[in-house]
């Protein structure tokens, strides 16, 4: 018989993380789980981007939960609309639309009492005993701050906010921004669109990737058996690349690196024929410095003769289109601004307020944090999932999420067995922590001298600056002594 748990949990966000959370904690036999979702599905990030060429490149099998296998996967890397009914599916099969509130927007989450009190845009409230923080990382999107913007006579969007009903075929396209999500538009509006302007601020290294389709007789095979599933998730040479990867971003100056680079660089020689177009392309920072992009056809298309590459600095949007510095008008219908989000968000514009008053704007003044990328001092059982400080890089979030989930659920059952009533990073551990990463951040690939996401504001990479391994070491269990605990009167035995 299911176990009873009077423990009540919110968590932020059904996207994978949040649904990876309400997924778990009904395993574990919790009973009182609630979703906030401000969207009207779930999916997060899959939900909210719909433009064209939008898939995922991480490979398919390893972008799936690990306890729900997903056969049908159409080829290696998928197109981001599978994979947001591969999440509708999860939320049927594991029936976690009953948990979701959809249309509740968190506006606050703050701890009153030993109990964390979370109201909503529309003024619905919950008490909850820990809070999950699953809301994602890019999902404000960024406008850039190009004059002229509001006059154009077009259609201009950003990518994240793709209006179905904008013609594209035969119209001249602009796409500004180059980062995956414009490599992938161009990618796939180049043979539709008359004309295509890409306006590359600056030039992105690619990783050359090939994509085959699974065929009917291989998806029957991963029906049937699957293990044989497993054979793609664990692939020896997906696992050495992302081992490649993890080791080049920690160690620039290591063989792996340097293997990296020479691919990207042998990609560029190879790939594009005329010389002036190749130093065009050719980025004067290091591969991974941004996070790295992964092609098969980009080279391709910008050398189709319908395709340009404006590295002219952009001076204005008028209402025919856009002005470069040079004085040229590039003539368009439609605009799509490739460029971002807000990434050092995450939960916010919540207001969260922890013990004490203090809130996540403040604890945040300097720059995001999250001790082991899970949790902050004076926020107890306030718990994020991709949140601050995690591994981003070219990874598995779906891994990350579920290798952080297992570190959660330790915190999470030392509360329900009744060791403790709050539990939270002390500040010390959060302070020792912050300094080894930053210290280890600013070594990695990402400090070498680029512009990217992945920098705060003090130009220090945001990121898990150590091995994958190690961040896999780090989750599978909690060092308690790094955590106050307390019941609600008086401090409980620790370790
Ligand atoms: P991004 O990597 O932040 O790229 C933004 C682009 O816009 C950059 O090229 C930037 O140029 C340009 N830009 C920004 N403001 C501009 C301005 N005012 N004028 C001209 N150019 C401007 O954003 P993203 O491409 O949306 O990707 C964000 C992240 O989403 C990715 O790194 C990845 O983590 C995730 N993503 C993943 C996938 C996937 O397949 N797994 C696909 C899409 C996105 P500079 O480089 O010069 O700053």
């Amino acid at each position: 018989m299911a176990r009873q748990s009077t423990l009540r949990f919110v968590i932020i966000g059904a996207g994978m993380s949040g649904m990876l959370a309400a997924i778990k904690l009904r395993a574990a036999g919790h009973r009182h789980v609630t979703v906030l979702e401000k969207g009207a599905t779930v999916g997060g990030t899959w939900r909210e981007n719909r433009y064209p060429g939008l898939h995922c490149d991480v490979p398919a099998h390893a972008y799936t939960y690990s306890f729900a296998p997903n056969p049908d996967w159409s080829r290696y890397m998928v197109p981001g609309p599978e994979i947001q009914a591969y999440f509708e599916d999860i939320a049927d099969r594991y029936r976690l639309r009953e948990l979701i509130r959809f249309g509740e927007e968190v506006e606050d989450c703050a701890f009153d009492e030993g109990v964390w009190r979370i109201r909503t845009r529309n003024g619905l409230c919950w008490a909850a005993d820990v809070v999950i923080a699953a809301s994602g990382v890019l999902h404000h999107p960024r406008m850039p701050d190009i004059p002229g913007i509001a006059d154009f006579d077009g259609a201009l969007m950003h990518s994240a906010r793709w209006e179905e009903g904008v013609a594209l075929d035969g119209r001249r396209i602009g796409v500004i921004g180059n980062g995956s999500t414009g490599v992938q538009l161009v990618s796939a509006l180049a043979g539709r669109a008359a004309h295509m302007c890409h306006f590359q601020r600056s030039p992105q290294w690619i990783m050359p990737v090939v994509n085959p389709f699974y065929s009917e007789v291989e998806r029957a095979a991963f029906r049937r058996d699957p293990a044989s599933i497993d054979a793609v998730r664990y692939h020896p040479e997906f696992l050495a690349a992302v081992r490649r990867f993890t080791h080049g971003i920690v160690d620039p100056d290591s063989e792996d690196m340097r293997a990296i680079e020479a691919t990207v660089e042998q990609h560029l020689e190879d790939a594009v024929r005329d010389p002036a177009l190749r130093e065009k392309l050719r980025p004067d920072y290091r591969a991974a410095c941004k996070r790295l992009i992964y092609s098969w056809d980009y080279y391709d298309v910008v050398q189709q003769h319908d395709v340009a590459i404006v590295t002219d600095p952009i001076q204005r949007i008028e209402r025919a289109g856009v002005r470069t510095v040079d004085g040229t008008l590039h003539p368009l219908d439609v605009v799509v601004l490739a460029t971002g989000f807000h990434e050092q968000q995450f939960i916010r514009p919540a207001n969260v307020t922890g013990y004490g008053g203090r809130t996540l704007d403040e604890v945040w003044r300097t720059h995001v944090t999250a001790y082991q990328s899970i949790a902050l001092p004076d926020f107890p059982n306030f718990f994020f999932l991709n949140g601050p400080t995690a591994p981003v890089g070219n990874f598995s979030l779906i891994d990350i999420a579920e290798r952080q989930w297992g570190y959660i659920e330790q915190l999470i059952a030392r509360i329900d067995a009744g060791d403790c009533a709050l539990i939270a990073p002390t500040a010390e551990a959060m302070a020792r922590y912050d300094r080894a990463r930053i210290e280890q951040a600013r070594k990695t690939i990402f400090a070498s001298g680029c512009s990217s996401w992945y920098l705060d504001a003090n130009n220090v990479p945001m990121t898990w600056p150590w091995t994958y391994e190690q961040f896999a070491e780090a989750m599978a269990q909690p060092r308690f002594a790094d955590y106050d605990m307390a019941s609600s009167s008086a401090p409980c035995a620790v370790g």
